[in-house]
C-alpha cells in the first residue's frame, strides 16, 4: 500500500526524526539510573534537567515548575487529585461538558464515589464556553476548576486565562488540559494565572508514554504517585529517561515550528476545509472558526455515517477520525457535539481531520479528490439521504 495520508494528529503524532535521534543514546549506551551515585548513571541527571529547561522555555515557565509524568492522562489525574487533597474542606469541582475523558471521567468518579458537587459548564452551538455559567458556578466551596485549553475534537479554544482569573477570585485552583494546545498555540504561563497545566509527548512528535505537568511555584501540591524521591518528591518512579530526553527535544522543535503551524499548516487546513465544503453538499463545520487550533477541522456530512466515511477513506489509505479516538467503537455520537447541540443527523456524520507540520499539499489533494465520491456513494444508500430527497 502507498504511504498513508495521515490526518489524525490529534489522536497521536509521528515521532520527529530529530527526537528519535536524541533519545536513542539513552536506549543504547546511556541506560544508567539518574539517581545513581556512580558517574555512569549520574551524568544522565544533568540531561534530564536540560530537557526540563527546554520544556519550561516552551511554556514560559521555570524548570522547577515542570514534573514529568507518563502521559497526559496521568497529568490530568495528578492535577485534579492534588487540588482536591490540597483544599480538603472544599467539596465542589467545576469542569466543562466537552472535556477529554481523562478529565471528564475523573470528575464524574469523584462526584459518584466521593460525593463531590460537580458543575459541568456548557457550551454554545459553536463550542464556546458559557462564561456566565462559569462565573455563577464558582464559589468559596470550589476546590478546582479544570477546563481544556483546546478541544481535541473541534479545535475550539477556551479563554482559559480569563477562567483562571475567575477561579482565583474564590481561591480555587485552576487546571488546564493543554494536551492539544502545546506546540500549536503560543503559551506564556509566567504572565498568567494558570496553576496547573497538562501536556502529552505523543501529541507533539515525542513518543507515547511521556507527559508533563506544570505546577506553578507556590501552588499547594499533593503527589499522586508516592515512593522514591524523584521529581523533587512530587512524582515517584524511576525517570523515563528516553521519553524525557525526547520530550525536551520535541519542545525545542515545537518552539521552532509554531510559526509554521500557524501559517503553512493553517493554510493547508483551510484549503482542505474550503475544498470539502465546496465539493460536498450539506457539509458544515463544527467548532468556533474564530478561535480554533490551526491544525484541526471537524466537518459534518449530513445524513451519512462518519464511521462509514472513515472506512472508505481508510480504503484510500487516508487516516482520519470521527472525533475522539477514545470513543471509537461506540455508536454514541460524540459528547462534544452533543453538548454543542449539533443535530443527530449531523453529529453522526462528523469527521475530524487533524494536520501537522508533516502534512503535505499532496496529502490534502488526495482527500479532496476522493471525498466528493465517497459522500455521494454513501448518500445514495443512506436512509436519511432518501428521506431528505423526498422532502426536499
Ligand atoms: C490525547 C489527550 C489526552 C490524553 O493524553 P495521553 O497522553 O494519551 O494520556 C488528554 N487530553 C486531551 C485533550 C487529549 O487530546
Amino acid at each position: 500500500m502507498a504511504k498513508v495520508a495521515y490526518f489524525d494528529n490529534n489522536a497521536t503524532t509521528c515521532v520527529a526524526p530529530e527526537v528519535m535521534e536524541a533519545m536513542l543514546p539513552y536506549l543504547r549506551e546511556l541506560y544508567g539510573n539518574p539517581s545513581s551515585i556512580h558517574t555512569f548513571g549520574g551524568q544522565v541527571a544533568a540531561r534530564i534537567e536540560e530537557a526540563r529547561e527546554r520544556l519550561a522555555a516552551l511554556l514560559g515557565a521555570e524548570p522547577q515548575e515542570i514534573l514529568f509524568t507518563s502521559c497526559g492522562t496521568e497529568s490530568d489525574s495528578t492535577a485534579i487529585y492534588s487540588a482536591i487533597r490540597s483544599l480538603p474542606k472544599r467539596r465542589h469541582i467545576i469542569t466543562s461538558r466537552v472535556e477529554h475523558p481523562a478529565v471528564q471521567n475523573v470528575c464524574q468518579w469523584l462526584a459518584d464515589r466521593e460525593g463531590y458537587r460537580l458543575t459541568e459548564v456548557g457550551v454554545d452551538s459553536h463550542g464556546r464556553l458559557d462564561m456566565d455559567q462559569l462565573r455563577q458556578a464558582v464559589d468559596d466551596d470550589t476546590a478546582v476548576v479544570t477546563l481544556m485549553w483546546a478541544n481535541n475534537e473541534t479545535g475550539t479554544i477556551f479563554p482559559v486565562e480569563e477562567a483562571a482569573a475567575l477561579a482565583h477570585l474564590h481561591g480555587a485552583i485552576f487546571h488546564t488540559d493543554a494536551v492539544q494546545a502545546v506546540g500549536k498555540l503560543p503559551i506564556d504561563l509566567a504572565a498568567g494565572h494558570i496553576d496547573m497545566l497538562s501536556l502529552s509527548g505523543h501529541k507533539l512528535h515525542a513518543p507515547k508514554g511521556i507527559g508533563a505537568l506544570y505546577v506553578r511555584r507556590g501552588t499547594r501540591f499533593v503527589p499522586f504517585l508516592r515512593g522514591g524521591h524523584q521529581e523533587s518528591n512530587r512524582r515517584a518512579g524511576t525517570e523515563a529517561v528516553p521519553g524525557i530526553i525526547a520530550l525536551g527535544r520535541a519542545a525545542d522543535l515545537a518552539a521552532e515550528r509554531i510559526d509554521d503551524e500557524n501559517t503553512r499548516v493553517r493554510a493547508l487546513r483551510d484549503r482542505l476545509e474550503k475544498g470539502l465544503l465546496a465539493t460536498c453538499p450539506d457539509a458544515r463545520i463544527n467548532g468556533d472558526t474564530a478561535h480554533r487550533l490551526p491544525n484541526t477541522t471537524n466537518i459534518s456530512f449530513e445524513f451519512i455515517e462518519g464511521e462509514a466515511i472513515l472506512l472508505l477513506l481508510d480504503q484510500e489509505g487516508i487516516c482520519a477520525s470521527s472525533g475522539s479516538a477514545c470513543t471509537t467503537g461506540s455508536l454514541e455520537p460524540s459528547h462534544v457535539l452533543r453538548a454543542m447541540g449539533v443535530p443527530f443527523t449531523a453529529a453522526h456524520g462528523s469527521v475530524r481531520f487533524s494536520l501537522s507540520c508533516y502534512t503535505t499539499d499532496a496529502e490534502v489533494d488526495r482527500v479532496l479528490k476522493v471525498m466528493p465520491g465517497i459522500v455521494r456513494r454513501l448518500r445514495e444508500i443512506s436512509p436519511f439521504g432518501r428521506e431528505t430527497l423526498r422532502t426536499a
